[in-house]
């Protein structure tokens, strides 16, 4: 089995845009590629997990979203890495509470987590979720992994004593730096 680094996508991987629907609004944050890169020649498999609540709501279609992971492909591509897997849900919240699964397939719920795990063959228990909201954080523990919440994004808004958060760095970056470091002890402390 696999160790995995699932990434949320907006202000984690790419900069933060509110609904994001036009592939020209796709920007790799700073450092990220080459964090997914470092990641990737570690053995991590890399699997973008997003709410895509933009769907439900009618204002992008699952065509519309293709276009806007290809422009992401072709930004990581042009930087000589790319993502291994791409999970998303469609719906649409009713309930504002980042804290509660409204449904299994939408985060704080488990369930892209654990489905890519089913579909590609991964260790939950040595990978990890790096994300910018609580959404993320809880998503990441609910499927066994440990959770880093990073500062881009939505994530200095997110106050310390919020549930789920155990661990901050400042973007993804130093989250795949804190991974790397934490692997190879872990390795070392395996007789
Ligand atoms: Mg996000």
């Amino acid at each position: 089995m696999t160790p995995a680094v699932f990434l949320d996508r907006d202000g984690t991987l790419i900069e933060l845009v509110h609904h994001l629907t036009e592939p020209d609004d796709v920007r790799l944050i700073p450092g990220a590629a080459e964090a997914v890169k470092a990641l990737r020649r570690a053995g991590f498999y890399i699997v973008i997990v997003t709410n895509q609540s933009v769907i439900g709501r009618g204002k992008l279609t699952e065509a519309g979203l293709a276009e806007v992971h290809a422009e992401m492909h072709r930004q990581l591509a042009t930087e000589g890495t790319n993502v291994d897997a791409i999970y998303f849900c469609p719906l649409a919240p009713t309930i504002k509470d980042p804290t509660v699964i409204e449904d299994p397939m939408r985060k704080p719920g488990p369930g892209m987590l654990l489905q890519a795990a089913r579909e590609h063959d991964l260790d939950l228990a040595r990978s990890w979720m790096v994300g910018d909201t609580i959404s993320d954080m809880l998503a990441g523990q609910n499927a066994g992994c440990r959770s880093l919440l990073v500062a881009t994004g939505y994530g200095d808004r997110v106050p310390p004593d919020a549930p789920g958060i155990t661990a901050r760095v400042p973007d993804l970056a130093a989250a795949a730096d804190l991974i790397l470091t934490e692997t190879v002890l872990n390795d070392e402390d395996t007789p």
